[in-house]
């Protein structure tokens, strides 16, 4: 049985996690926390989620319960999970990391800790549609890159703190690299007196709204025809149970950086 920790125990990712974790066979929760001033902190999980008392409180620290688990899953804050990946190279937990909005730097020391000391899933989306829309981007980028303008547009609700999202990142790297290209050529945005668009950019626009879940494009318009990818999150429990398959999937595996891609077979 795996064991797992959950950061961000209350957030709206962490908490479909537990919800998840708890349905699925082969894995148990072992631990949960919060941020040290969360309100939730020292109640127990089950009351705090609205099910039965579990006999598991929420502590306001990693190092509090880091024992306890073979699994981290953190969806918190960029400054967070950073913080996390540093104490748990110390311990060499396996590790899952949904959260967005790294800097460059910060991603980096991540996958560096993570190469050295532990085995990481790290994924900016963990739906099976969107790791499926990253192969059929690279196809159709491949067959339509060169002549047809590439635009990708995001939604996301109003409370996400992030933007661009990591998931239209993630389908600019994939085109970008298709077509040999580097971050150069994102282009976030536009006002203004623009000009005519270049070629080689791949624009990326955003939109905040509601409750909107997650929803990307991805637009190839070339002379007399246009073809759009789309992907809808409906719940965001796609990805809280692609991320306890990735627990499920990196525990016991060597210290190094995983995606969603190796979790799904889709490599
Ligand atoms: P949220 O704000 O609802 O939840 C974040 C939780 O983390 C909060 O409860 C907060 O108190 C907690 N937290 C912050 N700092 C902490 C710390 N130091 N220790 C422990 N807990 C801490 O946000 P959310 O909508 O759940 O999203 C969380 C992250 O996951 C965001 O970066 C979001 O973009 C990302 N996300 C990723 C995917 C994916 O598939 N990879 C999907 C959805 C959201």
């Amino acid at each position: 049985m795996v064991k797992a920790v959950v950061a961000g125990a209350t957030g709206r990712m962490g908490s479909r996690i537990i919800q998840n974790i708890l349905k699925t066979e082969g894995i148990e929760l072992a631990a949960a926390f919060e941020r040290k001033d969360h309100p939730a902190v020292g109640k127990d999980v089950g009351q705090v989620l609205g099910l039965p008392e579990m006999g598991i409180p929420i502590e306001d620290a990693l190092e509090k319960v880091i024992d306890k688990g073979d699994v981290i899953i953190d969806f918190t804050f960029h400054e967070a999970s950073l913080a996390h990946a540093r104490i748990n190279a110390k311990y060499g937990k396996a590790m899952v990391i949904g959260t967005t909005g790294f800097s460059k730097e910060e991603l980096s020391e991540i996958h560096q800790l993570a190469t050295q000391h532990f085995p990481l899933v790290q994924a900016y989306n963990m739906s099976l549609g969107i790791n499926l829309l990253y192969k059929l981007v690279e196809l159709a980028t491949r067959v339509l890159g060169q002549g047809f303008d590439i635009e990708i547009i995001e939604a996301h609700h109003r409370l996400k703190k992030d933007a661009p999202s990591g998931t239209a990142l993630a389908l600019a790297n994939v085109i970008a690299q298709t077509l040999g290209w580097d971050e150069s050529s994102f282009r976030f945005c536009r006002e203004g007196i623009i000009g005519q668009r270049p070629s080689q950019e791949i624009g990326i626009q955003t939109i905040r709204a509601g409750e909107i879940v997650g929803e990307h494009t991805v637009l190839f318009a070339g002379p007399g025809e246009r073809l759009e990818l789309t992907h809808r999150a409906a719940s965001r429990d796609t990805f809280a149970q692609g991320a306890v398959k990735a627990a499920l999937w990196v525990v016991g595996k060597a210290p190094g950086v995983y995606n969603m891609q190796d979790v799904l077979g889709l490599k």
